[in-house]
């Protein structure tokens, strides 16, 4: 039998939709290109929404088209996510910080017949115009027509004034009502492994996950709450605030371009933010900033952090130098992206010191509404002990069924997503990552954890980051190689750096060697390359020991 309650779908336009009705006054904050502050609402944002739709409606967009983006958090970009998703097109978030090859491959892969840019981005474009001309129909440039760049196109592409459309569409657009699992969103993943595949969000996945982070032992948004992500609008929708924010009628602060400590101290004091959302990079810039400034943050009491692990002196320093949470969460493309978020339950209310402080470096329990389990090498289930570990899978309602353009499953059958990071999880069922399945080390048949490693090496006051590759040994397999960068006007001396492992980690866990190195690569999403270092460094005792004998 049925239930008899209403059928109505869940679309991203209705968290909009509320936002604007119930939240009208709301604030969308953001810092725009020239420094000033641009203040609107929900209401506002809604309106304009509708109003691009419109726009994209006269250019001919219809169902089911990609609409790219190229931009960085602010209104326009909002309100395109509304309107490309509102009106049953796909927007296409791109990260522009990907090579322009990958950048032209995902554009083709996606086929986006138009483009909305911010003018810092048309040089990209221009540069890529032959090799996307066969797709791109319009370019349009986010900003206003004083703003406008030059950029060369190809025949038959034409470029647009965002605010100039703007000008001249009605705002007499209604959002239609279609089926939850339509298409809402695109994003490909950074690709550190082969080309990027491209993860497909729904209306349905989009909406409830929005519900699943606004919970109170996630980001427990209420209408009170100000909130900055500086994690990208243009990766994994900003780990889906911008409609977790609509959602809850929180005011919604957005950075635009500059994220150094500097202009972000700045935006959270002067805009009263009370959470901001981010990788652990851009926490050690703040801090950074806040401790050679001698700022302080007037009203943030919590920092989600995720993308990778956090560093412990990151979660201990806010806390104790400027009394402010850091909270650990765990995600990734293809789950839309949160999985995980470290909230206590009563059994960690009262941890205090170490064992308050190692409880926080674990990524969190799963979200209602997710299941997680881990696995050995032969497909059993390992025990929640904190300690056995083995590949992570997960699976729910915001978890990718299979890529885009790809017909084949990413899951098994009984849909378990294998994520490719390797992890504990405790009998409070917290789980922690100790790898990502490539980058462990295999060191004679047993397991060392390079993140464990890394966090230990960037604790060392002279080292300002870390990295540790698996590195071929002819004894052990492999054997664990350390990679070090000075901190500014700092010499870091290799033995002080492997004195502080003692008494942290078992003696044969410790790296065989240490390297001082001036950088180390990374991703398009600012996390560490491992492949390039394993490429780099993948010989380096078998070298090291011919060159001994
Ligand atoms: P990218 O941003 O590199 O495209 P994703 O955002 O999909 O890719 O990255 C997901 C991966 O990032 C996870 O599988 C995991 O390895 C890593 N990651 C995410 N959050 C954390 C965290 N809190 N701690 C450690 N690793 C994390």
């Amino acid at each position: 039998m049925l239930g008899l309650m209403q059928q109505q779908p869940l679309l991203v336009s209705t968290l909009l939709r509320h936002a604007a009705r119930h939240h009208g006054a709301a604030e969308v904050i953001s810092a725009t290109e020239a420094g000033a502050v641009h203040h609107t609402t929900w209401a506002d944002s809604e309106r304009r929404a509708r109003q691009l739709a419109r726009a994209l409606q006269a250019l001919g967009v219809r169902e089911a088209d990609r609409i790219g983006t190229l931009a960085w958090n602010d209104y326009r970009h909002l309100e395109v996510y509304y309107a490309t998703s509102g009106m049953q097109a796909i927007c296409h978030t791109i990260n522009p910080r990907l090579s322009p090859d990958d950048i032209a491959y995902i554009i083709n892969h996606a086929g986006d017949s138009a483009l909305f840019i911010d003018p810092g981005f048309a040089a990209l474009i221009g540069g890529i115009a032959a090799r996307i001309a066969d797709h791109v129909r319009t370019v349009v440039i986010m900003t206003d027509p004083a703003g406008m760049p030059a950029l060369d196109l190809r025949p038959g592409m034409r470029l647009l004034c965002y605010d100039q459309l703007m000008a001249e569409a009605d705002d007499d657009y209604a959002w239609p009502s279609f089926d939850e699992n339509t298409a809402s969103a695109l994003c490909y993943t950074s690709g550190t492994t082969g080309r990027p595949k491209g993860v497909l969000y729904s209306h349905r996945s989009t909406v409830i996950h929005a519900y699943a982070i606004a919970l109170p032992d996630v980001l427990d948004l209420r209408a009170t709450s100000r909130i900055l992500p500086v994690v990208p609008m243009f990766h994994v929708n900003a780990w889906g605030i911008p409609y977790a924010t609509a959602l809850t009628g929180s005011a919604l602060v957005l950075p635009g371009r500059h994220l150094d400590g500097a202009s972000l101290a700045r935006l959270l004091n002067q805009e009263r933010v009370t959470m901001t959302c981010g990788v652990p990079t851009v926490w050690l810039g703040l801090l950074q900033h806040l401790r050679s400034s001698g700022e302080k943050l007037a009203t943030v009491r919590r920092i989600m952090t995720g993308g990778s692990a956090a560093p412990p002196l990151l979660i201990e320093a806010f806390r104790d130098e400027f009394g402010v949470a850091v909270e650990h969460g765990w995600g990734m493309t293809e789950l839309s992206p949160v999985g995980t978020y470290n909230a206590a339950k009563p059994s960690q209310v009262g941890l205090t010191g170490e064992a308050a402080a190692r409880h926080m470096l674990k990524q969190g329990r799963v979200l209602p509404g997710l299941d997680m389990k881990i696995i050995d090498g032969d497909g059993h289930e390992l025990p929640w002990d904190g300690k056995q570990f083995g590949d992570l899978l997960v699976r729910g309602p915001w978890v990718c069924s299979s890529y885009f353009g790809e017909s084949e499953s990413a899951c098994d059958a009984d849909g378990w997503f294998a994520t490719g990071d390797v992890a504990t999880i405790d009998p409070d069922g917290y789980m922690e990552i100790t790898d990502r399945s490539k980058d462990v080390i295999k060191s004679g048949g047993e397991w060392i954890s390079s993140i464990t490693l890394e966090n230990i090496a960037v604790s060392h006051p002279d080292v300002a980051e870390a990295a540790v590759v698996a590195a071929r040994h002819p004894k052990w397999d492999e054997r664990p190689l350390l990679l070090v960068v000075p901190r500014p006007g700092h010499t870091i001396d290799p033995r002080s750096v492997l004195d502080s492992y003692r008494g942290l980690v078992a003696k044969w866990w410790l790296p065989d060697a240490v390297l001082v190195v001036d950088q180390l690569p990374h991703t398009a999403t600012g996390k560490l390359l491992k492949t390039a270092l394993r490429d780099r460094y993948r010989n380096y005792y078998q070298t090291a020991a011919t060159k001994e004998e």
